[in-house]
């Protein structure tokens, strides 16, 4: 796979819905969207993919990632700079096949790691160039005092050798306000965005850290925050008020906790929307000791903010693709002449149907076909089911009996 992407050939994708119910064509040139017209209106300079029966969405991405002990449920998670840099790209290839086509790590700095399993993480990022983006954020565990000196020194080498983004855990600091000063000012330094992790539950200290945010130009995103699903709501609402005009996104993990956190609620997402709270969802441990049969899906991330918080399958959906490229940095992606080619086609014919069962997936990154998954069910032909009139086998996507 080249890595420059404007030398992907002209692609036409032709006869896809979008989620406005349009039908259309869509002629991709390089990284990006060439051109979309009515269905047949458009010419293929090259490839054709016909996406018949295919909704066709801006792409996914994953604003939450644990590449460091992904894949390792039931097994000793093994920090060699060779396995680390494995399960990092067999985790990226699995989520860019559920459609992220860009992927926020979150990465151990310092202590018994020192830099090893940064340095097999950016590896594997350069080696899945043309897949996936993958931006590597270095988190270091103590900060302040003595005890810090060593981990700050490493998380300055980290941003040196390539870090993208400055993370860490303030509330494993003793002094978790002065942790997220250091941050932030090294951050200011390199200009480069701040991703910490705090479970929220410390109204206090969440205050603090958004008057500290407040203006801070590379943004900042806090994550997973579940513990603000436990103040009681006027709190919340005050804490909520205060990130909201810090301009703080919040990452939430709907599917569960992510390593280094215990707690299984969610951060309570429509509080934090409605007091204007930018809110996105990624998937965190991807079948980790923190959670055995994560699946890395941002689609399901989206399923459970629709049926698990109340939002909108499009609301739900924005969440996990266009508020989350919008926390990694990333340029939105609307498919529109002139947006970058960064999509995910699924069976069906709607939203709702593509969040409630969506096995077969195209996705398209930098104007290139990346990655295929399709799925076929068949039903045994019994007694039983030859009097009714149903299919005995078609897609197994919802939205769709057969269809090509
Ligand atoms: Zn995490």
């Amino acid at each position: 796979m080249p890595d420059s992407p404007s030398d992907a050939p002209a692609l036409l994708l032709s006869g896809a819905r979008l989620a406005d119910g349009r039908v259309v064509d869509v002629r991709i040139s390089g990284a990006r969207i060439e051109a979309v017209g009515t269905a047949g209106s458009l010419r293929a300079g090259g490839r054709r993919l016909d996406l018949r029966g295919h909704l066709l969405l801006p792409a996914p991405a994953e604003p939450h990632a644990h590449p460091g002990t992904a894949l390792t449920a039931g097994g000793p998670a093994s920090h060699r700079a060779e396995d680390v840099r494995r399960r990092t790209t067999e985790a990226a290839l699995l989520q860019l096949s559920h459609g992220a086509t860009a992927l926020r790590a979150h990465v151990r700095v310092g202590e018994d790691q020192g830099l090893g399993a940064l340095e097999a993480v950016l590896d594997a990022a350069r080696s899945l160039r043309g897949l996936t983006d993958l931006t590597a954020v270095a988190v270091p565990r103590i900060l302040t005092g003595v005890a810090g000196a060593d981990d700050l020194a490493r998380l300055r080498d980290a941003v040196e050798m390539g870090a993208g983004v400055i993370g860490g855990c303030p509330d494993l600091d003793p002094d978790p306000a002065g942790y997220v000063e250091t941050v932030l000012d090294l951050a200011a330094t390199h200009d480069r965005p701040v991703d910490l992790h705090t479970d929220g539950d410390d109204p206090a200290r969440l205050d603090g850290l958004a008057a500290m945010a407040r203006g801070f130009r590379p943004g900042v995103c806090l994550g997973p925050c579940a513990g603000l699903s436990r103040l009681p709501d006027e709190v919340a609402v005050r804490t909520a008020d205060r990130l909201a005009s810090a301009a703080v996104t919040v990452v939430c993990l709907p599917q569960g906790p992510c390593s280094g956190s215990s707690s299984r609620a969610t951060s309570p997402v429509r509080l934090l929307r409605a007091a204007g709270v930018r809110v996105a969802a990624g998937s965190g441990a991807l079948r980790d000791g923190s959670n055995p049969v994560g699946r890395g899906d941002p689609l399901e991330a989206a399923y459970l903010l629709a049926s698990q918080h109340g939002l909108t399958p499009r609301q739900a959906y924005d969440a996990v693709s266009a508020t989350a490229r919008a926390a990694l940095g990333l340029p939105g992606v609307h498919v529109e002449a002139g947006f970058p080619a960064e999509l995910l086609a699924v069976r069906g014919d709607g939203l709702a149907g593509a969040l409630s069962l969506a096995y077969s997936r195209i996705v398209v990154h930098r104007g290139r076909v990346v990655a295929r998954t399709s799925a076929v069910r068949e039903y045994r032909d019994s007694g039983a089911a030859s009097g009714l009139d149903l299919p005995r086998q078609g897609r197994v996507d919802s939205g769709h009996g057969g269809g090509p």
